[in-house]
């Protein structure tokens, strides 16, 4: 039978609507590996739809700072202020980020600022885990170009995409870690911090044990 006698007999019998069973194309998928620096990587991402986030963000949120760092902040997804202009952690939590970063001695210049997602999920929302696996390309892509020595995430969600397990936070903080050949060092998210102030001094702590390692004085390498 003729596709279009085929498609009248069906619509003889009442069928209305035909599905195909090949989905038009989506957006190419990153294969790792291939971009060959952070403006190739910005420019793939740019105008994403892969996920429902696209749909609600104002801006994408790559992350930014020195491209050759050897220290990068990992943190979980844009907020309100991030997303209107584009910028990683530029809010409250960004501004407590800011100083963590000069207590160390270094300038948010010379890191680079970076999220796991990179636009804003609605209402602040926890990040879904399709979400995370949409985003996570970019994320190792970013790693791999930066090829910093040594990364700290920033609360839960970082720690876990990261790492990739479901340890809880308060385990991981601390200790140092591993993933795709770089040191990771999880610590509390600045936002935690600021509503539970008391513990600043853990994650100064931390971020003592990263300032050791990156100047060579560490014991713990
Ligand atoms: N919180 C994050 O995790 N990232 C930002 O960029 C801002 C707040």
């Amino acid at each position: 039978m003729a596709v279009k006698e085929e498609l009248e007999y069906f619509r003889d019998l009442g069928f209305h609507d035909v599905f195909l069973e090949s989905p038009a194309a989506g957006p190419p998928a990153l294969i790792a590996g291939s971009m060959p620096d952070l403006p190739a990587l910005q420019k793939f991402v740019e105008g994403c739809p892969r996920c429902r986030l696209s749909r609600g963000r104002t801006n994408i949120v790559f992350g930014q700072g020195n491209p050759k760092a050897d220290l990068m902040f990992v943190g979980e997804a844009p907020g309100h202020e991030e997303d209107v202009q584009g910028l990683a952690f530029v809010g409250r939590a960004g501004q407590l980020l800011t100083k963590i970063i000069e207590a160390m001695g270094k300038t948010r210049d010379n890191v680079y600022i970076v999220n796991v997602l990179k636009c804003r999920p609605p209402n602040n929302r926890n990040p879904e885990p399709d979400e995370v696996a949409s985003c996570m390309p970019f994320l190792e892509e970013q790693i791999r170009l930066i090829s910093p020595k040594v990364i700290v995430t920033l609360g839960t969600f970082a720690a876990q995409a990261v790492l990739g397990t479901d340890e809880p936070i308060g385990r991981m903080r601390g200790r140092w870690r591993s993933a795709r050949g770089v040191r990771v060092m999880p610590t509390f998210h600045p936002a935690f911090l600021l509503r539970s102030p008391d513990r600043k001094k853990d994650v100064w702590e931390d971020m003592k044990l990263v300032r050791d390692y990156l100047a060579g004085n560490s014991s713990s390498s």
